[in-house]
């Protein structure tokens, strides 16, 4: 048996610039369905390393990568080629009796990615096509983990407030994107618990320092974990650095650590979703790392693949495999198209490129330059509440009146406006949805592919700061 990757059945082992982007014509696709049925999308005819080239002639810097995906940029022929080859030599079998070579080899990539030689315990990896659908693979495998051990009574999943794990049933039951749960509130999962964001910048208190905010914090989880009773409990689910519901916000400090041994303490498993920042986007391959701490469960996905194949993975630790295997020697869960072999070979393109041209230390380098100049240009601004981020995960955070940390009024959408007028300038960023959820957070996040170049930096930035300006001009 292959001894990285995990086999489902045989293992013995934009909100699109939203509210001021709504353009109130009939969408000009008749047969696709698009999230709006009135705006009408960007047609692309060509992407090519870190342009967009839209059929109406403009060119688009990808300051964004898209959602924090396209981590190598666009219209890569290595990776086009590895596809072709993948689909020449085997194009698709099922998991349930086969495996490739590009499934195999993707898994032992991923596994043995930490440059810095970190031990993160992960020793094994399941694909699926979306980050939605990992986090609901990963709470399936995280309950089955404690079914085995005959441990039934085990329900609950305790998350966070202004985290995001994705669309299906069972990971929108766990985020909190009030928006996009409005239809579907009473039929998500009931045995979910949510306690406090890690939020520094909205939930610090006065003369309150970092160290005795995390001590508040775990209070507050370690309360969560008695109050549903610990026996009770299936996993600690959290992005190790909140992405587009919070906008890149990391931890504050000694907080992953604390979270790990209250987990250790009360036997709960701890499920780091790194779809977002994982995959070399903060400066190491995973976010983790830098925190010092083994997760059980990681779900990796959007820079997994940099956008040339859908795909993405939960991993799990030796722990969980040998539960599996002492028990029913299964995991539970398939899918048509996991581990798709051309997929995993694009992927596996996409991660040799990261490896092969230094990626990683391209990504500390680029961004200790994107913090310098995102905090040279807007740390005068009186409507920039905050300039946070790691790596190259960057956000603008607005505020009306940034002594008081009050919002502007959600109507006006002031994040989604910047990055509307940005995008009509020519440069792509990513907008936030705090105000959405009518929680803290109006936002704009840089997520560039690593490939960027210190021009094509200089040109975002300057560019947004235009577009601030014009926002801000059009609220005064
Ligand atoms: N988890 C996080 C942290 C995400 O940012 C996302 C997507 O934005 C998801 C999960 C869901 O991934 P997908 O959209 O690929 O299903």
């Amino acid at each position: 048996m292959a001894p990285a990757i995990l086999h489902a059945e045989a293992d013995a082992s934009a909100q699109n610039c939203n509210a001021a982007n709504k353009q109130l014509a009939q969408s000009d696709s008749p047969s696709l369905l698009h999230r709006s049925l009135l705006e009408k999308p960007h047609r692309v005819i060509r992407g090519s390393g870190s342009y967009l080239y839209l059929e109406d002639g403009r060119k688009i810097l990808d300051a964004c990568g898209g959602a924090a995906v396209a981590i190598i940029g666009h219209g890569n022929d290595e990776v086009a080629q590895a596809a072709l080859d993948q689909m020449r030599q085997v194009s698709y079998v099922h998991t349930l009796s086969y495996t490739t070579d590009s499934a195999e080899n993707l898994a032992r990539s991923i596994l043995k990615s930490n440059d810095s030689g970190f031990d993160h315990g992960l020793v094994k990896a399941f694909f699926v096509g979306s980050g939605s659908e990992a986090n609901d693979a990963a709470m399936k495998c995280a309950r089955q983990h404690w079914y085995e051990k005959g441990q039934t009574q085990r329900r609950y999943f305790v998350s966070r407030l202004q985290g995001y794990h994705g669309n299906t049933i069972g990971a929108m039951s766990v985020s909190t994107m009030v928006g996009r749960k409005i239809p579907y509130q009473d039929i998500l999962l009931p045995h979910i618990s949510h306690v406090s964001a890690a939020d520094v910048y909205h939930g610090l208190r006065d003369g309150e320092t970092e160290e005795e905010f995390t001590q508040r914090l775990i209070a507050e989880i370690e309360a969560e974990f008695l109050r549903l009773g610990p026996e009770n409990i299936i996993s600690f689910m959290a992005e190790t650095v909140v992405g587009a519901a919070l906008g890149t916000m990391t931890a504050p400090k000694g907080y992953w650590p604390a979270v790990r041994n209250l987990c250790n303490q009360y036997g709960i498993l701890l499920h780091l979703d790194e779809i977002m920042c994982g995959m070399g986007r903060t400066g190491t391959f995973f976010a983790f790392e830098q925190e010092g701490i083994q997760p059980d469960i990681v779900t990796i996905g959007k820079g997994l693949g940099g956008g040339y194949s859908p795909i993405a993975a939960m991993l799990i630790n030796s722990t969980i495999v040998d539960t599996l295997r002492k028990g029913t020697s299964a995991f539970n869960h398939g899918q048509t198209y996991q581990a798709h072999p051309v997929s995993c070979a694009t992927a596996l393109a996409v991660q040799t490129i990261l490896r092969r041209d230094d990626l990683l230390e391209r990504v500390r380098y680029l961004g200790s330059m994107l913090k310098h100049l995102l905090s040279t240009t807007f740390s005068g601004c009186d409507y920039v509440g905050d300039i946070r981020g790691r790596g190259l995960f960057w956000s603008l955070e607005f505020m009306e009146d940034k002594a008081q940390k009050c919002p502007f009024p959600r109507e006006f959408h002031f994040g989604p406006r910047v990055q509307l007028a940005a995008f009509n300038m020519g440069v792509a960023i990513y907008p936030g949805s705090g105000t959405i959820d009518g929680l803290n957070g109006d936002h704009v996040i840089f997520a560039p592919p690593y490939t960027t170049t210190e021009e094509e930096l200089e040109v975002a930035v300057a560019t947004v700061k235009k577009a601030y300006d014009e926002v801000v001009a059009a609220y005064f």
